[in-house]
């Protein structure tokens, strides 16, 4: 498969496409069915649905691996936890999806893992805290706080130390990133965002280049029940076709703005990591300013979510799960593909009003 000479561009078109017979379609259908005519491949819908297989084709071949379809990100997610030895135990970084962290302290309470934290951007830390853990959990860039992790590095150890690696890909997307050739065991999207792109559905996937773990994931789908409907697969793999082109927009337009917030009195701090489209300003003034924003914009929409092709912003502390080392005052901005003075103008003019109150 790494021989494949075609480029993310290309794959994101072309992959998980019918076969090429006269006459028959260019994409891939949707199947509404529960179950099958005995004697085929597939005996219930459940099991498998042949929408979900052009999806994971797709995204399989952006990873390079074999992927999953689920019901949502935290879906996929949960299947990577159950990878997880009764009572063994997980790293996580310090910031991260509040969602994994918090599915991660109710499994802890319940007594069926153990978690352990570390900042996953520095490295020797998050190497030293791989002693005695079974899985170690990796998101970069973190999420909100936009930290940036030594990918190869951290997988290379954990292979070394027998540590299972799990990758959450959402915000780098595999045009930037690809877990699995740096070392990761799993990569788990929430297809939500990015990938689907057009904040209309929820699904996740999960993808491997390991068949036993590829074989675990897909019984755990099977069994927990979190599949994907076949018009949101439908929906998704549409959505896909397009990503490398949102995304250059969206990636282009959230440099521009991150030079420009740096320079903006209202803004005490930009976290950007240099590439991708999602940021995350501090506002000065404090809670009240960060909300004054919020309240403010007109093109923005104040909504938790991100990797449309509208942009978003949040104040991610009205959360009461987001860990408090992240700021009160903390905005985070998933940047879309509007255009980017308008984009500018709007938050610029909603900041500089944030002063006021
Ligand atoms: C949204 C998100 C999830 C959860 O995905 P859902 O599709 O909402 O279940 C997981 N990880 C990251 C980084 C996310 O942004």
């Amino acid at each position: 498969m790494n021989h494949d000479p075609l480029s993310s561009a290309t794959r994101i078109v072309a992959a998980g496409r019918p076969s090429r017979v006269p006459g028959a379609a260019v994409g891939p259908s949707v199947e509404f069915t529960s179950t099958f005519v005995t004697g085929g491949d597939n005996a219930y819908a459940r099991f498998d649905n042949p929408t979900w297989r052009a999806f994971e084709e797709a995204i399989g071949a952006l990873e390079h691996g074999s992927a999953l379809a689920f019901a949502s990100g935290m879906g996929a997610i949960r299947a990577a936890i159950e990878l997880v030895p009764l009572g063994g135990a997980v790293l996580v970084p310090q910031h991260s999806y509040n969602g994994t962290t918090a599915l991660l302290d109710k499994l802890a309470e319940a007594g069926r893992l153990r978690v352990t934290r570390a900042d996953v951007s520095d490295t020797p830390a998050y190497i030293d805290a791989l002693d005695h853990t079974d899985l170690a959990w990796v998101e970069s860039p973190t999420n909100p706080m936009l930290e940036v992790a030594d990918l190869p590095t951290l997988f290379k150890a954990a292979r070394e130390s027998r540590v299972l690696t799990v990758c959450d890909n959402t915000f780098a997307t595999p045009l930037l990133q690809q877990p699995l050739t740096l070392g990761a065991d799993v990569v788990v999207h929430s297809a939500t965002k990015y990938l689907s792109g057009h904040s209309d559905l929820i699904m996740g996937v999960t993808v491997t280049a390991d068949p036993q773990i590829q074989q675990r994931l897909h019984s755990e789908r099977t069994l927990s029940g979190a599949i994907a409907g076949p018009m949101e697969a439908w929906l998704a793999l549409r959505g896909m076709r397009t990503l490398h082109v949102r995304f250059e927009r969206a990636c282009a337009n959230a440099a521009e703005l991150a030079a420009r917030l740096a320079d903006h009195p209202q803004v005490e701090a930009v976290r950007y990591p240099g590439s991708g489209a999602m940021l995350a300003i501090d506002v000065r003034g404090g809670v009240g300013a960060a909300e004054a924003v919020e309240q403010a914009v007109q093109l923005w929409l104040p909504a938790t979510s991100l990797g449309g092709v509208e942009s978003m912003l949040e104040r991610r502390r009205r959360h009461t799960s987001e860990p408090m080392t992240v700021p009160e005052n903390l905005l985070r901005l998933s940047v879309g593909i509007e255009d980017v003075e308008d984009l500018w103008r709007d938050l610029d003019a909603a900041l500089s009003s944030s002063r006021a109150s």
